[in-house]
């Protein structure tokens, strides 16, 4: 599905070019030395490459806080920069919050900054945090509609969690939050039409927790006891009473970087179209 999104967006670009004279360009910040943080910069980068994005990417093993905002500053005034992004986790130092607040909300395409989340909130056009926009494409690929469907959410995360409960909801589904201080989560779950996990604890969700036919989306990154990755639900046992059920790796993971390229060209298409900056 990633794939396929991909080529829809590579074909967007081919024609925008032709408008606007140039490639939607997006900057990638990352601070510190996690193994795994450069492994999904590299994987930006690829992505870019492949449907027609410029990157710019700016390592640091480490930077002062003040550093770091004069450089987004910077990418802010960047008539050429569409897109930034900062890859979490930031050393403890720098406050975090402050960092994405500093981001232009036109050019924030992790859909972190406040703006953004207002214009959720509001159910607004902006620009959307990329895994849970990832879910509603999956199921929006898939046929399936949220209307008037039980959806429950177990995680209650800024950048998962509650944003994509605010987009169920905004899709006017029954959704229920859960928690780490959730009482009876096994008998919560049961009730999901759609249960969308993203915790970060291996096989959290046994088979059950799930009712027969539910949509069944895993955002966690896991791994097991042999070093694999796996997500938060036991996806041998649940597939098996699933209608619909995203593995992991190959998930809804594949599709959040794919969500980050399409708010790279709605930025860009964003300042085309209201001149905001002229090129
Ligand atoms: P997070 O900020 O650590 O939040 C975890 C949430 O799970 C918290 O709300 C916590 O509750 C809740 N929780 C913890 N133990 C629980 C339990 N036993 N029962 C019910 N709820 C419990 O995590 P996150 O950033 O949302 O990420 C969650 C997982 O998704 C991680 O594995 C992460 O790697 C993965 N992830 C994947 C993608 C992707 O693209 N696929 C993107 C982002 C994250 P409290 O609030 O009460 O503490």
């Amino acid at each position: 599905m990633a794939l396929q999104q991909q080529q829809i967006l590579k074909e967007e670009i081919i024609s925008l070019k032709d408008r606007y004279g140039r490639s939607p360009c997006l900057a990638v910040i990352m601070v510190g030395t996690d193994q795994a943080s450069q492994v999904y910069v590299r994987n930006k980068e690829r992505v870019c490459q492949r449907i027609g994005i410029q990157s710019k990417t700016y390592l640091y093993d480490d930077i002062e806080e003040e550093a770091l905002i004069l450089l987004i500053q910077a990418l802010n005034e960047d008539d050429h920069v569409d897109g930034i992004l900062i890859e979490m986790p930031l050393p403890k130092h720098i406050k975090t919050q402050r960092v994405l607040e500093t981001i232009d909300s036109r050019k924030d395409v992790d859909g972190f900054h406040p703006d953004n989340i207002a214009h959720l909130f509001l159910g607004e056009p902006g620009l959307r945090p990329c895994t849970p926009e990832g879910m509603m494409v999956m199921l929006d690929n898939i046929g399936y509609s949220l209307e008037g469907k039980e959806v429950v959410v177990v995680g209650r995360s800024h950048i998962v969690g509650k944003p994509v409960a605010l987009m169920a909801l905004n899709r006017h589904a029954t959704v229920t939050i859960c928690h780490s201080r959730t009482k009876n989560l096994k008998e919560v779950c049961q009730r999901a039409d759609v249960l969308i996990v993203a915790v970060g604890k291996a096989k959290l969700i046994t088979a059950s927790y799930v009712k027969e036919g539910a949509v069944v989306l895993d955002v966690g990154i896991n791994r097991d006891e042999e070093g694999k990755l796996c997500g938060d639900v036991d996806f041998e046992e649940v597939q098996k009473k699933a209608a619909y059920i995203t593995p992991v790796p190959g998930g809804v993971g594949a599709l959040t970087v794919t969500m980050l390229m399409k708010n790279t060209i709605e930025a860009y298409k964003m300042k085309g179209e209201t001149s905001w900056i002229i090129d």
